[in-house]
């Protein structure tokens, strides 16, 4: 069996892999990077961020051209959707996308090779080529950067076409009439925003008692009153107990408070969360440790395992599983492979819900300062008195800036709002920076711009902002 050899062999060409493979070759050493995949870019650019924010934007076309353009004096007649037309827009932009990640092995000489990896002692990984073929990797520092997959219900199974996860959402042929969704997290809010867009009477089923547990609990509230004027339906406290078909549909089998409820639909779309994979990876047998719990592997502040020379990033280890997560540890793990002390601070990992209006946050929310027992103090403006906001027709939501009550460091942003995924980025900068709402409060943004918004809820802090 050829063996071939490599200073830092990657497991897994997503986010945090690609990534990896990139930085450790620029750092200059000989890199190998093994895809199960024919294309790269993993879960985020083939079935996660990249698929879902296309259908995003076309659908909020759709509803723009349908129910706001006459309000900017433009008259069309009747918009009508194409959804395999959509669907193909979608793979154009992820093959582009995938094809701009090949190159850039290319240009960094990073090699890759289309396969499964497995490892078989602390520095060889073997690999069962896509073409049939069996590898052998010899290398000094291995990543497992090999991501995560949907986690299903056992009393709902997914069977792909009735009982379907986010993977095969991105691929309906048609509009269905009635879609249930299982989770209120962000990427079950983010296909039932698409859906409904496009006519789908979507029926959202939560467990919890609330949409989006983790996010700061009065921003979340508010965007789920706008979803459901959009006409998400939301059912809080439901919980899915089981599921049979009925012809061409699925009866979606509940309890809530005692009662046994149903709900029939096309499709069924199981958002429960997403699990690591880091089974069947030869793992256990070197003594890296995974937690028994949520199956990531444990990684010391630098991202090696308990095996000194092989380290794990992105969702197979602990934090949010985020692409940009992924990239950071990316970055981090290669550059301590060459000797850096790199970390990553999780503490200021934005996120980002791309419904409309988009939620966005970085830092702590109310919750957790309370249970922390920080005494903040709050600055928020809506996007009402925001000029930018009113002549974009775009003026629901709210900037809310969190920030300590004796020092004024800001400790958390939470914008729900127009283009909130864009406006986060000022808050990470200024989070990192150690910035108090002052600093913000006296610093210069252009108008009009949304980013003034920011910068009045800054002034809120201190209750001297302008324009409300
Ligand atoms: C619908 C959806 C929407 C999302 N939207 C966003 C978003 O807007 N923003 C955001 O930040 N995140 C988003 N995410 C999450 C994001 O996709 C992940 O956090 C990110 O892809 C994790 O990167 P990763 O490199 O750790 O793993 P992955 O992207 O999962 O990549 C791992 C790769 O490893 C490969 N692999 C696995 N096992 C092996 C093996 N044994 N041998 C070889 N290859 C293997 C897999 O094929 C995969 O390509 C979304 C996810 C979904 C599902």
């Amino acid at each position: 069996m050829a063996i071939e050899s490599y200073d830092v062999a990657i497991i897994g060409g997503g986010p945090g892999g690609y990534v990896a493979a990139i930085r450790a070759s620029q750092l200059g050493m000989k890199v190998v990077c093994i895809e199960k995949r024919d294309s790269l870019g993993g879960t985020c650019l083939n079935v996660g961020c990249i698929p879902s924010k296309a259908l995003l934007e076309s659908s909020e076309l759709f509803l723009q051209a349908s129910k706001n353009f006459e309000n900017h004096g433009i008259i069309i007649s009747k918009p009508q959707i194409d959804v395999p037309a959509m669907i193909a827009r979608k793979d154009k932009i992820v093959k582009g996308l995938g094809d701009g990640i090949s190159s850039l092995f290319k240009k960094n000489k990073v090699n890759r090779i289309i396969g499964s990896g497995r490892l078989v002692s602390r520095n060889r990984i073997e690999v069962l080529e896509k073409s049939g073929g069996k590898l052998e990797i010899d290398a000094k520092f291995i990543i497992i950067a090999t991501g995560s997959e949907p986690a299903s219900l056992p009393c709902l199974p997914m069977d792909g076409e009735f009982i379907v996860s986010s993977s095969e959402a991105l691929n309906f042929k048609t509009v269905p009439k009635d879609l249930v969704v299982v989770g209120a997290g962000y990427i079950g809010l983010e296909m039932g925003s698409v859906w409904t867009r496009l006519g789908s009477n979507v029926q959202v089923l939560e467990f919890l008692p609330k949409a989006l547990p983790l996010s700061d609990s009065e921003s979340a509230a508010l965007l789920q009153r706008s979803l459901e004027k959009q006409g998400l339906k939301f059912n809080f406290d439901t919980k899915v107990t089981g599921g049979r078909r009925e012809g061409n549909h699925i009866v979606v089998e509940c309890e809530k408070a005692g009662k046994k409820l149903e709900f029939k639909a096309d499709k069924a779309l199981v958002c429960v969360g997403r699990k690591p994979n880091s089974l069947g990876l030869g793992l256990e047998s070197l003594g890296i440790i995974i937690d028994p719990r949520t199956a990531q592997i444990k990684v010391d502040q630098f991202l090696r395992t308990s095996v000194p020379n092989i380290y794990a990033i992105g969702d197979l280890v602990a934090g949010p599983m985020l692409a940009h997560k992924a990239e950071e540890e990316g970055v981090a793990a290669s550059e301590n492979i060459a000797g850096g002390k790199t970390t990553v601070n999780h503490d200021t990992i934005p996120s980002v819900i791309y419904t409309w209006p988009e939620l966005s946050s970085v830092g702590k929310t109310e919750e957790q300062l309370k249970e922390a027992k920080v005494p903040y103090k709050i600055g928020k403006f809506p996007f009402i008195a925001n000029s930018r906001a009113r002549t974009m027709g775009e003026s629901e939501g709210t900037v809310k800036i969190l920030a300590h009550e004796n020092t004024d460091r800001i400790l958390g942003v939470h914008i729900f709002g127009p283009r909130a995924s864009d406006m986060i980025a000022e808050a990470v900068a200024w989070i990192e920076m150690q910035a108090s709402s002052e600093d913000i409060a006296r610093t210069c943004h252009a108008h009009p711009s949304l980013s003034e918004a920011f910068k009045e809820a800054a002034m809120a802090v201190e209750k001297k902002a302008i324009h409300i």
